[in-house]
């Protein structure tokens, strides 16, 4: 197994990685504490009616800039997640989680170039994620560009806990804005919403590399977040190391997954 996990997530292999750099560069440039607060009043506004499989079918155009892995439109990445999730024998609603946990990059619908959250801008959508008001970690990727984060030179914002409370808790941290804190808020919102709470965190926090798979942050953890912990890394291994060049067919996929959807959404449209 461990060489199979060298191969992924290797950011430092010349061409496709020139574009993934320049997109961390830029993330980090952008993403500040007030860059988040911002982003969250603009795009949690719950008014944009779209069925799941809408939503789904518009991913097949995003082709994800941050992800040196994969070349192959985000829905087909869905597909293999789910699908490797099914083949485990793994609960039904954590092959949804699956099927639907990037689904929040359909965000650049309603997206633009300065936010960050466009086709050809994705550094507020796509991307490891990192706590917004407190210090930047050495276990980010391209740790060499968190100095140009304009947080890091304001003493409210650089120190370890920041604006923070020691050991306040994952959930009680503003994270850099992207698809995963979109597709939870929407999915928190929408009525339906049946997914036990391990696949409500498995949404949240799958980009959140320099905790889960860092360790960083132990000063704002508390106990309970190692669970939280336990899940996404069990969830890491199917959104990883399910990537191939395997190519799903939409229609059995949808035909499979429909009922289990309809099982914890409900069949009422989602607001995004
Ligand atoms: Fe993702
Ligand atoms: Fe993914």
């Amino acid at each position: 197994m461990d060489t199979v996990k060298k191969e992924f997530r290797n950011y430092d292999q010349s061409d496709a990685t020139a574009a993934v750099r320049h997109h961390y560069k830029k993330m980090r440039q952008n993403q500040t504490y007030d860059y988040v607060m911002e982003m969250k009043k603009k795009y949690l506004t719950y008014d944009m009616p779209m069925d799941l499989w809408d939503a789904f079918i518009k991913l097949n155009d995003l082709i994800d800039v941050s992800d040196p892995d994969l070349n192959l439109p985000n829905i087909q990445h869905l597909a293999q997640s789910a699908e490797a999730i099914r083949q485990d024998g793994r609960p039904d609603w954590m092959q949804l989680v699956g099927l639907i946990h990037d689904l929040g990059k359909m965000m650049y619908l309603k997206g633009n170039d300065a936010d960050g959250t466009s086709q050809a801008e994705q550094w507020g959508l796509v991307g490891d994620i990192f706590v917004v008001g407190a210090a930047l970690p050495d276990t980010l990727v391209y740790p060499e560009f968190n100095a140009l984060n304009p947080d890091m030179a304001n003493e409210k914002y650089n120190t370890d806990t920041g604006v923070y409370e020691a050991g306040c808790g994952l959930d009680n941290l503003h994270l850099a804005w992207g698809h995963d804190e979109y597709l939870y808020q929407v999915l928190s919102h929408h009525k339906g919403n049946r997914l036990p709470k391990a696949g409500m965190v498995m949404i949240r926090y799958h980009s959140f590399y320099p905790w889960h798979t860092g360790g960083s942050y132990r000063s704002l953890l508390k106990p309970e977040d190692e669970e939280y912990r336990e899940w996404i890394l069990d969830f890491n291994q199917y959104d990883l190391y399910s990537k191939s060049d395997k190519i799903y067919d939409v229609e059995e996929i949808m035909e499979y997954y429909g009922p289990i959807a309809k099982k914890y959404l409900g069949d009422e449209v989602i607001n995004w």
